[in-house]
């Protein structure tokens, strides 16, 4: 996927605050933040969103979620909380086409989102 931005992240061709990488699994840190911890988990394999992904390897989805949770721990979100956000089409406000998990947290979120 030569124009998909995370895509680049991943190839290293363009810089990202990496806080953790495994061979499927990359996860940096959202360069607009919307709370004090804001992390994108997202496979190195492109897939659209969370449905194309399921379809192709459900697999690699569960375990991209796995590393999630411990990135989760590791940044000491298991105590506090957190929350776990897919965006996806347009009224989801997908604005990058290649899936990824938003981890936010360390700081109490509204209640619907708006
Ligand atoms: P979404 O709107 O759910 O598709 O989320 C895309 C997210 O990617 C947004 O929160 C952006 O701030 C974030 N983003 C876009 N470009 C970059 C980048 N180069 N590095 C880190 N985060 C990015």
């Amino acid at each position: 996927m030569q124009e998909c931005i995370f895509c680049k992240i991943v190839n290293k061709e363009i810089p990202a605050d990496v806080v953790y990488e495994d061979e499927e699994v990359l996860a940096f840190r959202d360069i607009n933040p919307q709370a004090p911890v804001h992390v994108l988990v997202i496979s190195k394999a492109h897939h659209s969103d969370l449905a194309a992904a399921v379809r192709a390897d459900a697999g690699l989805v569960a375990r991209t979620l796995a590393a999630l949770t411990g990135i989760a721990k590791d940044l000491g979100l298991e105590e506090t909380g957190h929350r776990v956000v897919v965006n996806t089409g347009e009224d989801g406000y997908q604005t990058v086409q290649h899936l990824h998990f938003h981890l936010l947290g360390k700081r109490r979120l509204a209640w619907p989102p708006g």
